[in-house]
């Protein structure tokens, strides 16, 4: 019996739950799943194996958490040996220790009487720095192929001998890592841009915490919603 809850202040809360149990149910495990929304401090139960913190907009969702005292339960949660997180998006920054915002892609605060990122937050599980709105404000959305760089995410298909290293990213006003603070930071996905001879980090994990920019809950491609579900299974055999 695994209990899994998504934090429901935005964001695509119902496409999370689904990708979670079409998931379970490709696993062919006999685990039952429980999806619960996380809107209260109550809510965040030691019993919760996993936690989704999807998209949004991170100020906002960081302005909810603190309103509904729901900050430092949260942190106390996630830094619960055996619990595991996942942060798309949003999520991600919220995660991560450090913000770096772009010039121009930047949240308008610049005319703000309160620069209301005095009161947000981020929780800081994740030695990276990022970059909010990385992709900027003329491409607020895209899709792209994303490079897996993490092994237990790319299955090889055994009647082909091939092997699926690509999974599509769907980025809505997308963050990306720009930087990595400590070894323990694991790369799980990259995006090549050609036209810039570069190649961005955009999902990583550390320990039991891991972090996309894109929204694979947004798309057919179930493997990060089961790596999830295998990370926690793994973190309550060890706990
Ligand atoms: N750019 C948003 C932020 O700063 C994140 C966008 C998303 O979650 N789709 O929070």
């Amino acid at each position: 019996h695994i209990k899994v809850g998504i934090l429901e202040v935005q964001g695509a809360f119902q496409e999370h739950k689904v990708a979670l149990m079409r998931a379970n149910q490709c696993l062919q495990t006999t685990i039952k799943l429980e999806v619960m929304e996380v809107r209260h401090p109550d809510h965040l139960s030691p019993d919760m194996d996993g936690l989704i913190i999807p998209g949004g907009e991170s100020t906002t969702i960081s302005l909810f958490l603190k309103r509904n005292n729901m900050e430092e339960p949260l942190r106390n949660w996630i830094q619960t040996k055996g619990h595991v997180v996942w942060g798309t998006c949003a999520g991600m920054i919220l995660l991560s220790k450090c913000t770096e915002n772009q010039k121009d892609g930047g949240q308008p605060t610049k005319n703000s009487p309160m620069p209301i990122e005095l009161f947000s937050f981020q929780l800081g599980m994740l030695d990276t720095v990022v970059s909010r709105n990385f992709f900027g404000r003329q491409v607020q959305s895209f899709e792209a192929q994303v490079t897996i760089k993490a092994p237990l995410l790319i299955p090889s298909n055994t009647q082909t001998g091939t092997s699926d290293s690509k999974c599509h990213g769907v980025f809505i006003r997308a963050p990306a890592v720009l930087k990595t603070t400590s070894s323990e930071i694991q790369v799980l996905a990259v995006l090549e841009r050609p036209e810039q001879k570069d190649s961005v980090i955009v999902a990583v994990q550390q320990g039991d915490v891991i972090a996309t920019a894109f929204h694979p809950e947004l798309t057919d491609d179930l493997r990060w919603h089961s790596y999830f579900l295998k990370m926690i299974e793994k973190a309550k055999e060890q706990a």
